[in-house]
């Protein structure tokens, strides 16, 4: 027997990964208030949540989730099918659903799993259709990409922003279902997708478009109802929105919006919203209070657009390699990993938490420092941020 072994095997990929510098590490933090935490006893300013407005803390939503705990219990019990899907959580997908301007919403327990549902749902294979073509923007996030690859689809990944690029694709398979995906706003590089030009050409082609909204919901359009809202984009437009609850709104899960028949098609086929058990009803009342918080949050909306745009005339002046972004994720491209590593570790010594983002999350020669702002930072937390990255980049540079 000449078998490999396969954890020998995983050990190997680990030690290889390390060797060229781009191990991950898991850290525990605490966090102490927002937009700080600590870490081994250590403060530190955290410039890389995605708590964009600051309400991962807020005391509204602390104490719904103790009085949802106190009224439900901690578990739901059971999948959303069986035993599991509480009045919570139908409140939250009415809520979910009127903010976004969609007929209905479904809860996901994560936005991989939405995600992953609707390919699945969609593209699956089944007796009955034709496999289908899925096109993606290139910077799509990583389980986009992974639930199409895990259907029958044909996956076609068009460069960046490039709608030309997707038209042609499109074009060149006139007789296949076709889904559309991308981000609403890009996870790495904080661009906002051309959605109205996609929208067009998605009426245009026949294809069925799908934003994906994790950054974007709560931050942008009117009452932060996200990219979509702030295009202008319907539920025709834009028939599949999703959106996750663990960044602007502060509490955890996901969910899809959009047509009766949209929602209906994914409680019979999306097997990540069937098989599994559905997220505590308290946790449902907590984000109906996110909800709430959020859309009345111009204030905080304001006090974003105010810090963004400090932050961007601040790096300017210093010449750092700012990318065009106009949301709260403003990276530094530095482009060498070892030099993302040394500069996020410089200025842990100075008291900040930023993120190296490296290849494989992004292209090589794409490093990053991956900056996030928040409504909960102060005006002196930006600046003395900016303080310490030109002294943090110089430190890469030895
Ligand atoms: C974070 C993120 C997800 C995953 O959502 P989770 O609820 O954290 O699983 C999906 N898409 C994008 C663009 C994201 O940034």
């Amino acid at each position: 027997m000449n078998r490999p072994d396969l954890l020998d095997q995983l050990a190997r990929a680990a030690q290889e990964r390390a060797q060229r510098g781009l191990h991950r590490r898991l850290r525990a933090v605490e966090h102490t208030a927002a937009g700080c935490c600590s870490i081994d006893g250590r403060d530190f300013v955290v410039f890389c949540s995605n708590d964009y407005l600051g309400l991962a803390a807020h005391p509204d939503l602390v104490t719904a989730l103790q009085r949802g705990a106190a009224e439900y219990g901690v578990g739901s019990t059971g999948a959303h099918l069986i035993s599991g899907h509480h009045r919570a959580h139908a409140a939250l997908e009415q809520a979910l659903a009127a903010w976004t301007g969609r007929e209905r919403a479904l809860l996901f327990s994560t936005g991989i799993m939405a995600n992953l549902g609707v390919m699945q749902a969609l593209l699956g294979r089944t007796d009955t259709r034709q496999p289908g073509l899925c096109l993606q923007d290139k910077l799509n996030h990583a389980s986009l990409i992974d639930g199409a690859r895990a259907t029958a689809a044909t996956l076609r990944r068009y460069p960046h922003a490039d709608v030309d690029a997707a038209a042609r694709q499109l074009a060149a398979q006139p007789d296949a279902a076709a889904l559309l995906a991308t981000d609403g706003v890009f996870s790495m590089d904080g661009d906002i997708a051309p959605l109205t030009e996609l929208a067009a050409l998605c009426r245009h082609e026949g294809a069925t478009l799908m934003v994906d909204d994790a950054h974007g919901l709560g931050v942008l359009g009117p009452q932060g109802a996200g990219s979509l809202a702030n295009a202008g984009l319907s539920q025709d437009d834009a028939p599949i929105l999703m959106g996750t609850l663990g960044k602007a709104l502060g509490t955890g899960g996901a969910f899809v919006a959009g047509s009766a028949a949209l929602i209906d098609g994914l409680v019979q086929f999306a097997r990540s919203f069937v098989y599994t058990t559905a997220p505590p009803p308290a946790l449902a009342a907590a984000t109906l209070e996110a909800v709430r918080l959020a859309r009345a949050a111009d204030d905080r909306r304001e006090r974003l657009r105010h810090l963004i745009a400090r932050f961007r005339t601040g790096a300017a002046q210093l010449d750092l390699p700012l990318m065009p972004s106009t949301t709260p994720i403003q990276p530094l491209l530095l482009g060498d990993a070892e030099r993302a590593s040394d500069a996020a570790t410089a200025l842990e010594t100075a008291g900040f938490l930023v993120g190296a983002i490296r290849p494989p999350t992004v292209p090589q020669g794409q490093a990053r420092l991956r900056i996030t702002l928040s409504a909960a930072h102060r005006d002196e937390d930006v600046d003395r941020l900016l303080d310490a990255l030109p002294h943090a980049l110089s430190a890469t540079n030895l």
